[in-house]
């Protein structure tokens, strides 16, 4: 057994991040300037979008996406209920009313047919905020489908989606079949994620919702505002909304332009352990390890175990439990947002509403996956999952 703890997605920072962020502190200039400038086209470049803007969050780049799309009270905004909660607190911020549906049972990705149900049957939809879980693309061809037919909006939140592909388009490049949708798509840097930032977040989109977002990202400044300090600026500017505090610093653009750099080898990393966890775990009958659609190449942000209860003594607390004893992290992903007492309580949700993201929940804990483990440390989760099914197998 391990004699440390290890954790469940620590993150890989290099040589080249902490020279990096030392030349920003040396360099007099730290809030959002070049450097971010630099990471936002690099990003813009790395994915193939349109455009692209540095915020400090993922929560951060959906509410302005929203903001800029202009969903406020008394507008509908169709989502899952499988996420994490702020992909939903954004829609209340903006005083929009969140109708949540139930997923797909293979990927726990937003089910198309709940969405055009629940188009129908609510006034005010405006847009759907479907979630790239795990890293494995939502079925954006029948939700594009939708959003055209409706006319609709489309925000993706893809905080586990970098890199990921659909039909061989990266996520946050337009989509196939995404003509006539206006669409902006958010990703997330937090320190657990494939690429961080320690904090912050990036939206992509056409050139003039990016640019909208822009504005709503820093106190509603017209364009360029951070300019105002140097050589090309005025002392200046107008403010033509109540925008939010939300840009990124050069601070964490410096470590962003690094992990950028990383991020092909890092992939490559998160696959071959994610190749190990198949082929070892893949053969005990009381787990099921993910499955991948065809057309998808996954992000690999999560890797999620399904128990399967007729096989097991054990549920999913105590098999974490049992985990944690053997030194070894989990988690889960996530708490559905109809069991948050917020959401439960002002919707009057029901689990029964959401069979298949229910009985996923009650069964699922993702293994922890990150490019700074060591094949020692996969080594050691597979010889605990496997030495705990041993134990408890029915
Ligand atoms: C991490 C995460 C977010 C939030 O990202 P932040 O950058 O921390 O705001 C949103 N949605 C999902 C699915 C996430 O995992």
């Amino acid at each position: 057994m391990r004699s440390t703890f290890l954790h469940f997605a620590p993150p890989l920072i290099g040589d080249d991040e902490v020279d990096e962020v030392v030349q920003t502190l040396r360099s007099g200039w730290l809030t959002t300037g070049d450097r971010t400038r630099r990471f936002e086209e690099e990003f813009r470049a790395y994915t193939g979008a349109p455009a692209a803007l540095a915020v400090n969050s993922a929560t951060s780049a959906m509410h302005i996406a929203l903001a800029a799309l202009g969903i406020g009270e008394g507008d509908a905004v169709i989502s899952t209920t499988m996420t994490f909660v702020s992909t939903i607190h954004v829609i209340e911020h903006q005083r929009a009313r969140p109708v949540l549906v139930d997923v797909e049972p293979d990927t726990l990705n937003i089910d198309p047919e709940q969405v055009e149900a629940a188009v129908h049957r609510t006034p005010g939809v405006k847009a759907i905020l479907p979630v790239h879980l795990y890293g494995h693309p939502a079925d954006m061809d029948a939700i594009y489908d939708i959003a055209r037919r409706h006319g609709l909006a489309v925000i993706e939140d893809a905080a586990h989606a970098l890199p990921a592909r659909l039909h061989g388009r990266m996520i946050g490049a337009p989509a196939e079949g995404a003509d006539g949708v206006p669409n902006l798509v958010a990703f997330s840097f937090y320190a657990t994620k494939n690429l961080t930032t320690g904090e912050g977040g990036m939206l992509t989109g056409p050139p003039d919702l990016v640019d909208q977002a822009r504005v709503w990202s820093l106190h509603g400044m017209s364009r360029d505002a951070f300019k105002r300090y140097t050589s090309e600026g005025s002392w200046r500017y107008d403010v033509v909304l109540p925008g939010f505090k939300y840009n990124m610093p050069d601070l964490q653009a410096a470590i962003g332009l690094h992990q950028l750099e990383h991020l092909d080898a890092m992939q490559a990393r998160r696959r071959a352990i994610v190749a190990q966890y198949d082929e070892t775990l893949g053969r005990l009958d009381a787990l099921e390890t993910p499955s991948v659609r065809p057309e998808v190449d996954s992000a690999w942000h999560i890797y999620l175990l399904r128990l399967r209860p007729d096989r097991l003594r054990i549920g999913r607390d105590e098999f974490i439990d049992e985990m944690r004893k053997r030194n070894v992290g989990a988690s889960v992903h996530f708490i559905p947002i109809h069991e948050h007492i917020y959401y439960r309580d002002r919707y009057q949700l029901r689990p029964e509403q959401f069979p298949v993201a229910q009985g996923a929940f009650e069964r699922m804990l993702s293994l922890p996956l990150s490019p700074a483990h060591s094949d020692d440390d996969v080594a050691d989760v597979i010889e605990a999952v496997t030495d705990i099914v041993k134990a408890n197998q029915l």
